[in-house]
């Protein structure tokens, strides 16, 4: 089956790897992956590795992305990274990971000004959303989906330059991925807010992926599903055998 929206495989390696782990990582990934047929592939290091990484996939269709970007050009703001210092370096950025909201107190609103500023500076936003485990069990995901995702987009003039993935906080990092019922099902309502909002051309437009715990063993299962366009990788993507054979289940999902 082959899908208008191509493809996305991402690996999110978080706070991992020092300047020479990255540098071998991205090594191996370019090595192994060769030239992914009809899937796009981007990997995030650390900021302190972008540059490394950067030239260890020169040339290679593997695209480099940042992990998160501070929504002003300069300014006093420790610690932050602003986004003219990633244009050119990066094609995308990681924005609203539940990491970030959770630990760093994140808002619907400051994730908005983040996908905003990504937009304005030519780095395609991959803006993560999902439901806590109590709203998970209380029945809220439905309007949790669709309160993030407004949220997130709102004053997006085009919305299908935005890279959504739907990452349920109980499935990150646990083991314990989403089924691939309740991954759809979850995307489905991403989708389906976009299209009140924006209408049904623009949703079917948006990439949507799926993350939370995906590994080699359950990715066919979650690709296959209808409006899963690829996926956000953490703890998979740091060991380059899993991240291939997940980009080769992208490349067969496109296939069949
Ligand atoms: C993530 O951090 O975005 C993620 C999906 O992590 P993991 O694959 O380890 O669950």
């Amino acid at each position: 089956m082959t899908s208008e929206r191509r493809p996305l495989i991402v690996g999110n390696w978080k706070m991992n790897t020092t300047l020479a782990e990255a540098r071998i990582l991205a090594y191996n990934i370019v090595h192994l992956v060769g030239v992914p047929k009809d899937v796009d592939v981007a990997v995030c290091p650390p900021f302190v590795s972008l540059p490394i990484v950067a030239e260890a996939l020169r040339g290679s269709p593997v695209a480099l992305g940042a992990q998160n970007l501070y929504p002003a050009e300069s300014g006093a703001y420790t610690g932050e990274v602003a986004p003219n210092m990633l244009q050119g370096l990066c094609s995308y950025a990681i924005v609203g990971h539940s990491e970030r909201r959770a630990y760093f107190a994140e808002t619907d609103e400051f994730v908005n000004a983040k996908v905003r500023t990504a937009l304005e500076y030519d780095l395609t936003p991959i803006m993560c959303v999902g439901e806590t485990l109590l709203q998970h069990e209380a029945g809220e995901t439905t309007k949790v989906l669709q309160t993030q995702t407004m949220g997130g987009l709102v004053d997006v003039e085009d919305v299908s330059m935005v890279v959504i993935a739907y990452e349920p906080v109980w499935a990150i990092g646990t083991g314990v991925a989403a089924t691939p019922d309740d991954a759809r099902e979850g995307i489905a309502v991403i989708r389906s807010t976009i299209a009140d909002a924006r209408g049904q051309d623009v949703a079917d437009s948006v990439r949507i992926l799926y993350g939370g715990s995906m590994n080699p063993q359950n990715v066919a299962s979650l690709l296959e599903q209808p409006g899963i366009d690829g996926g956000l990788i953490g703890g998979a993507s740091l060991n380059v055998e899993q991240f291939i054979a997940l980009v080769r289940a992208a490349e067969e999902r496109e296939r069949e």
